[in-house]
């Protein structure tokens, strides 16, 4: 929980408790575990009692009052991720520390909210029944999927959501992505952000499934936002003397196919992955930034 965030898509962190339990192998390696792991909690796991934060609604109030200040600064509000160390609609959280939290972030307009879950289909009976009538205008929505399986699976229930309740805006976080995800049916989504995995054991992600989903957002005229490689730095997606210095060094390298499937018959688009770490990676995609927002996001 902080007034300031590092992660790129977004300026602040809330989080009214930490602990979630694994529900995707996006989970495997999750950075929140880790964090709450190095600090000494153990409130991971099915069953594992989550730690309530008791600052969460001062901090959420603090941020409103500072909002105009910000504004003024940057001629929009600022955005604010609820919840980083946990999932807001995780069903191992009791309503009664679910609900207030949702309760103070309708409190805190001066604000955009970006809420992300792993469990669409526990937003509708998990969101304060007053909201059918008026979803708080500055709360958006974001799912995150990490492979084919889940896209299919989710985001026709996200779209469903954004209609009943007129969310503002819609977004799905493909970070890790974890294999190719074909293009989906984008009708009603705001904004997809894609990103690698970071930390020890993580797994590569191949430019082709990158730049499958980027020609998708521009067919589509959805906002597409590039995060980062992660750990492992695809060749040719920076300057030759990076890959040099790489080599010197005799970092670790890896093949990956476009398509990594086991029954794939025909190899194509194979790419050389050097272990270069989040840092030196970076997030460029040929070259280029893509840092785009919803234009609801960006008032
Ligand atoms: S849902 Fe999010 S917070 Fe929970 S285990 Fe998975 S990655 Fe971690």
């Amino acid at each position: 929980m902080a007034e300031t965030s590092a992660i790129e898509w977004t300026d602040a962190t809330v989080n009214f408790w930490w602990g979630c339990t694994k529900v995707s192998p996006g989970c495997d390696h999750c950075y929140a575990e880790s964090w709450n792991a190095f600090r000494g909690n153990g409130e991971w796991g099915p069953g594992a009692p989550r730690r309530v934060i008791k600052g969460a609604a001062g901090l959420l109030k603090t941020l409103q009052r500072k909002s105009t200040a910000f504004y003024q600064d940057h001629h929009r509000k600022p955005r604010v991720f609820m919840s980083s160390m946990c999932d807001l609609f995780d069903n191992e959280v009791d309503a009664d520390l679910r609900l207030p939290a949702l309760r103070s972030a309708a409190e805190a307009p001066g604000m955009h909210i970006q809420m992300l879950t792993k469990r669409v289909g526990n937003v509708l009976p998990m969101v304060p029944p007053e909201w059918e009538k008026q979803w708080p205008q500055h709360i958006g929505l974001m799912i995150s999927v990490c492979t084919e399986r889940e896209a299919k699976r989710d985001i026709w229930k996200l779209r469903s959501l954004k209609e009943f309740y007129r969310i503002p805006w819609v977004g799905i976080s493909m970070e890790p992505m974890l294999a190719p995800i074909n293009p989906p049916d984008l009708k009603g989504i705001d904004w997809i952000i894609v990103g690698g995995e970071s930390g020890k054991n993580s797994r590569p992600l191949h430019p082709a499934w990158v730049a499958h989903i980027q020609r998708a957002c521009k067919d589509a005229g959805v906002a597409f936002f590039f995060k980062q490689w992660g750990e492992w730095l695809p060749d040719g997606e920076a300057a030759a003397d990076v890959f040099q210095s790489l080599r010197r060094a005799g970092v670790e390298t890896m093949e990956l196919h476009a398509d990594p499937s086991p029954f794939a018959t025909v190899r194509f688009d194979t790419r050389t992955m050097y272990r270069a770490g989040k840092k030196r990676s970076g997030g460029l995609l040929n070259g280029e930034l893509f840092h785009a927002f919803p234009k609801e996001l960006q008032l």
